[in-house]
């Protein structure tokens, strides 16, 4: 169970004291890799006395405390260094748990859309709103008015809050800029919050969001053409320059009836990996749209959404992971709920026919201002019939296979010291305590960050 000793070379620049954990009521590691079908509700409780050790950023052991103390003095020790100077956490009563991933976010953006709210309850439709100059396109404006201090102000901020309530990994999309300058400065900003931490970033290119005001402007009458214009302009001036820029992990398309066909998406996302990049897709939110199929063809990291996917597609989804491409299906559970609709996503479908399935926030100005990934936990369970550690899987070893990072997600030697005690004694109350602050301590990167 332990392994002792195992420092990384190259990090003693980001160089911590040692860490160690112990006293926990309940320590959750979630061993044993992306899970789907019955496993998706198996997160692995480790025997009652277990300590996690932590070095240098990293997870050197975790076992019995003695054990786990040993090791981490021999890790010490091998590293030339005092092998008693270590710092402990006491998480007496505590449950623990590799910190959060959240795998589906916009987290940059200019703005606020509460107005929008009122407009809903009082039974505007979205055309009627977009029409007010809302929706989507009134964060575009926002967005692309506001200074790069300014984003950067708003992602410390909202990343703040998301540390808060236990997410150690955020992904976060581009996408509201829609124009060269706009998207590089938002992939910019998140490879700059990223770099500062203590929360990780991992940035997305979403430039096939919306099509722009312009781009329909030049097209008057004729949406499908004004679509397709910005289609190539999205494969033909905006990826490239992202790739160039090399900030962004993957490329990401909002593939759904009335927005980008799967034609169109399938041609983004091939000219994105052609570059390099990874590639995930925004799929049959509202209305069946070939999307599900499509990931399952190119063999996303994830197909988020999937509000309404076909069978056809939550059969794709199921056979790429019978196949060994698994394709994890990122379900955003606060999204129905702010919009008062009812919850549509077939999450106990899709865990019964074997997708590995993920929960995220969506956080966005529009249709989910939520940064808490245990309240997402709660609508999932609340909405969609999932149990509490079905959705601890969901937002910890599953959201990180999602983005594609083996590094984290759960409580092993070797992967990264993120992990968070929970004032809760079994890790089946975290959702259950709705919307509380349950959280004792963050541990990023084998630092203790205290809950401000
Ligand atoms: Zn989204």
């Amino acid at each position: 169970m332990l392994d002792a000793g195992r420092t990384r070379a190259g990090v003693a620049a980001d160089a911590t004291r040692g860490l160690l954990v112990t006293g926990a009521a309940e320590v959750v590691t979630l061993a044993g890799g992306l899970r789907r079908g019955r496993a998706q509700g198996d997160p692995v409780i480790a025997p009652s006395g277990t300590a996690v050790a932590c070095l240098d950023g990293w997870i050197v052991a975790v076992g019995p405390a003695p054990e786990a103390e040993e090791a981490l003095a021999s890790a010490l020790a091998a590293a030339g260094r005092d092998s008693g100077a270590f710092d402990r956490l006491d998480a007496s009563g505590a449950t623990l748990t590799p910190g959060l991933v959240d795998a589906h976010t916009h987290l940059l953006f200019a703005g606020s859309r509460e107005d929008e709210v009122v407009m809903r309850a009082r039974g505007r439709t979205y055309l009627e709103i977009l029409a007010a100059g809302g929706g989507i396109l009134s964060t575009v404006r926002a967005t692309r008015a506001a200074s790069e201090a300014v984003l950067l102000a708003h992602g410390r901020r909202w990343l703040g809050q998301m540390l808060r309530t236990g997410t150690t990994t955020v992904e976060a999309k581009s996408g509201y800029g829609l124009d060269v300058p706009t998207e590089l400065r938002l992939l910019a900003a998140a490879g700059r919050l990223a770099a500062e931490g203590p929360v990780d970033v991992i940035p997305t290119f979403l430039g096939a969001h919306a099509v722009p005001q312009e781009v329909r402007d030049a097209h008057p009458g004729d949406p499908a053409a004004a679509t397709e214009a910005y289609v190539s302009a999205v494969i033909a001036e905006q990826l490239p320059a992202v790739a160039a820029q090399g900030i962004a992990r993957s490329c990401d398309v909002f593939c759904e009836a009335g927005v980008f066909t799967a034609d169109q998406a399938r041609r983004i996302l091939l000219a994105a990996r052609t570059l390099g990049l990874d590639v995930r897709l925004h799929a049959d939110e509202l209305a069946p749209s070939g999307g599900a199929e499509l990931a399952a063809e190119l063999g996303a990291l994830s197909a988020d959404h999937l509000g309404s996917p076909s069978p056809e597609g939550i059969q794709a989804l199921a056979a790429a992971a019978e196949t060994g491409r698994p394709v994890v299906a990122v379900v955003l559970p606060t999204v129905p709920w702010f919009l008062g609709l009812p919850a549509r996503e077939p999450a106990r479908e899709l865990i019964e026919a074997g997708v590995p399935l993920a929960l995220a926030t969506d956080f966005n100005p529009g249709t989910s201002p939520v940064t808490s990934l245990p309240l997402a936990m709660t609508a999932a369970i609340l909405t969609l019939r999932l149990d509490p550690s079905e959705a601890l899987v969901a937002t910890t070893v599953n959201a990180a296979a999602g983005l594609g990072l083996r590094d984290r997600g759960a409580l092993l030697p070797g992967l990264r010291a993120d992990l968070v005690a929970w004032d809760v004694p079994t890790h089946v109350q975290i959702p259950y305590w709705a919307g509380s602050d349950l959280v004792r301590a963050v541990v990023a990167r084998g630092r203790v960050l205290p809950n401000a």
